[in-house]
């Protein structure tokens, strides 16, 4: 149990899917000036080296945001953020969710993270050190459920799953649903994997049933090794903001022209 470790997947398309979109929505957010919380389930270290050797490795991250950088422009928040990340930390530096997030965050806002693995969780506390937040080693799903409602009310969760369990696919709706009925003003923010097998379409089925006023963005991508499973990234999105279907078709067009003719 816990043996997926980000650090093998950091920086690869799934993560320019999700971080961008991310980073775009808590942009959104901030633009307004009230406070928010900012929450997720399965954090992970933060904080990521794209030439140590599990990054190197897969090659995922060379095959991912060493490209990706330059789709999105100067101004594009997922762009200031990996600049800003940069300056500090160095070019070979990536950052996780909670470090996007903490960097677009402001100072009356709260963060909460949770991460299981003894290791990513110790990691997360060192890279999270000069933002603040709570951060605990417990279960992501028990913490949620726990807050929501959180204070301040407006806010997001992002739900980050490595989908070790396979049933995974049939508890999330029914969690999903049971935090927005706590919750119904949340922006929430599922990541899954588009699986050449498919186990994400009855899951995402259920959710939209249990959930209809709810956003689906899909990207394809081709497979990090031949064989591999995943050809694909996909969010669910609860209470998506204003724009965010625009900002999704333009991350679509990104994908489909920039990767077109790679195999
Ligand atoms: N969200 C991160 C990002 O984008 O930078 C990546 C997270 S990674 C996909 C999933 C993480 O969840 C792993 O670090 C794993 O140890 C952790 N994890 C697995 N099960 C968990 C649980 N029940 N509660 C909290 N963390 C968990």
């Amino acid at each position: 149990m816990l043996s997926y470790q980000h650090g093998f997947h950091a920086g690869n398309l799934a993560d320019v899917h999700k971080h961008s979109l991310l980073a775009w929505v808590l942009a959104y957010m901030t633009g307004k000036d009230k406070p928010l919380t900012y929450l997720e389930t399965h954090a992970g270290r933060g904080l990521y080296d794209l030439t140590d050797a599990a990054a190197l490795k897969t090659g995922e991250a060379a095959r991912g945001i060493a490209i990706a950088q330059d789709w999105f422009a100067a101004d594009h928040p997922y762009r200031q953020v990996l600049s800003r990340i940069h300056a500090a930390h160095g070019p070979n530096a990536y950052p996780g969710s909670p470090l996007i997030a903490a960097e677009l965050l402001r100072p009356m806002d709260n963060i909460h993270l949770s991460e299981l693995h003894p290791q990513e969780f110790a990691a997360l506390q060192t890279n999270m050190a000069s933002y603040g937040g709570v951060i605990r080693q417990r279960d992501g799903w028990d913490m949620a459920l726990s807050l929501c409602p959180p204070d301040p009310r407006r806010g997001l969760l992002l739900v980050d799953p490595s989908f070790e369990v396979k049933s995974d696919y049939q508890t999330i709706p029914r969690t999903l649903a049971n935090i927005h009925r706590k919750w119904g003003v949340g922006v929430l923010m599922l990541w899954y994997p588009v699986l050449t097998d498919g186990p994400h379409k009855p899951m995402i089925g259920a959710l939209k049933s249990a959930i209809p006023d709810s956003v689906v963005h899909e990207v394809r991508f081709p497979p990090a090794r031949p064989g591999h499973r995943m050809v694909g990234s996909g969010l669910f999105v609860v209470n998506a903001p204003y724009g965010f279907t625009q900002e999704c078709a333009r991350v679509t067009k990104l994908f489909q022209d920039r990767l077109s003719g790679t195999k």
